[in-house]
């Protein structure tokens, strides 16, 4: 009997080669550097400058969707996003339990509450059966759209988010909203460069939101971006991340409650030459994606996260599924993993059992709790190869 952390470890080894392995690192090895020093030359390194309408415009081009605001990070774009699609304090938003902290804790700041579904044994991403289960269970018609009828409070919003970057369902979650009247903010911070149906994810509900945070696909240090096809929530979105000023030479005039949530152009310079290299990073996780499926197909109890039906994603995180009896043996194959310098990590803490959000709404979760058992996120860094 051969034993499941050391065919993991032999697995992990066979691609990767020796030494210690980091989970995800950057690679700034292209014309990053020139435009940062330009920048730093040009001086303009904070909040004005020409990068940062660059970066913009080259997320624009690649994404097809039609507006990118680029602002400080991932949950500060989640934020306005939120209030910019409408949700207010004591409103309720679906978010998946399986999901990192930033996408409750956005819900959060805007005193809304976070309501937690069950996701996809496959996409690992908001399952809509689960949605719509829940929804028949405790939506109440209202005059304005439907209220939870234990809590009172108004539905108002969905958050899908793409684990890893796979995208997860979004034609049947967007119908869904539809019928009930929720907004759509899709948590694309993962998926930069993932395609559901040829379109790239972000674009598909009233807003949608990207990180650059030194982990993700591509990095600005650190960073987000807003991104509409809406072109009044765009302009919504550029003036509440510049603290709400009007427009003037010289004038402080400032019409609302706005954020300093712009992207500095230091970092936006960095963006641009990170962008000019997405493709080959691409092509790059997938020909990762490739070999690890290589080494690990002859493993029993175990398999690599594929990319859904109809999507192309973009292999952000490479991620090992246990069968369900050898979620038992997950923390032993973290632990000799980590002992033999290869970082990986399992899953995220669901956020229904964060101390946080325990009070908050929660359905059923069952393959979210099996899958939090069972996620092994392996060395994925485009600099492997
Ligand atoms: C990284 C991430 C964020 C937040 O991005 P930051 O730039 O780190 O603030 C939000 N949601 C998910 C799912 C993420 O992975």
């Amino acid at each position: 009997m051969r034993d499941i952390g050391t065919d993991i470890l032999d697995a992990i080894r066979s691609v990767v080669g020796r030494g210690d392995i980091a989970l995800h690192e950057p690679s700034l090895t292209g014309i990053e550097k020139q435009f940062v020093i330009d920048c730093i030359e040009s001086t303009f390194v904070s909040s004005v400058g020409e990068y940062v309408g660059k970066f913009e415009r080259l997320l624009e081009e690649f994404t097809g969707i039609r507006h990118a605001i680029a602002v400080v990070n991932g949950t500060a774009a989640l934020h306005a996003a939120l209030r910019i699609a409408g949700v207010e304090r004591d409103d309720e938003v679906f978010i998946p339990a399986l999901s990192f902290v930033a996408t409750a804790n956005a819900v959060r700041y805007l005193g809304a509450v976070p309501h937690f579904l069950d996701s996809n044994e496959k996409t690992l991403g908001l399952d809509p059966e689960a949605l719509k289960d829940r929804l028949c269970s405790i939506a109440e018609k209202t005059s304005y759209g439907y209220r939870n009828r234990t809590t009172g409070r108004r539905l108002r919003a969905l958050v899908p988010m793409h684990t890893y970057g796979h995208p997860c369902e979004l034609d049947e979650l967007l119908s869904i909203t539809r019928e009930y009247k929720l907004k759509m903010v899709e948590d694309a911070a993962e998926s930069l460069g993932s395609f559901y149906k040829g379109k790239h994810t972000g674009g598909f509900g009233e807003m949608g939101i990207l990180s650059f945070n030194g982990n993700k696909i591509v990095t600005t240090g650190g960073g987000g971006a807003i991104l509409t096809n809406d072109a009044e929530m765009a302009s919504v979105a550029r003036h509440l991340t510049t603290t709400a000023k009007i427009a003037h030479s010289w004038s402080f005039e400032h019409d609302k409650v706005g954020y300093n949530y712009r992207m500095p152009n230091l970092n936006a310079a960095l963006g641009c030459g990170q962008m000019q290299r997405l493709p080959s990073f691409l092509s790059m996780k997938k020909d990762l994606k490739r070999k690890y499926a290589e080494a690990f197909e002859a493993i029993d109890g175990v398999r690599l996260v594929e990319q859904p039906a109809d999507c192309s994603s973009n292999y952000w995180l490479q991620t090992l599924i246990l069968s369900a009896p050898l979620s038992h043996q997950l923390e032993r194959v973290l632990k000799m993993c980590c002992d033999a310098g290869l970082r990986v990590r399992p899953s995220w803490t669901l956020l229904s059992e964060l101390k946080p959000y325990a009070g908050c709404p929660a359905a059923p979760l069952p393959v979210a709790q099996s899958l939090a058992q069972r996620i092994i996120n392996i060395p994925s860094s485009v600099g492997l190869l």
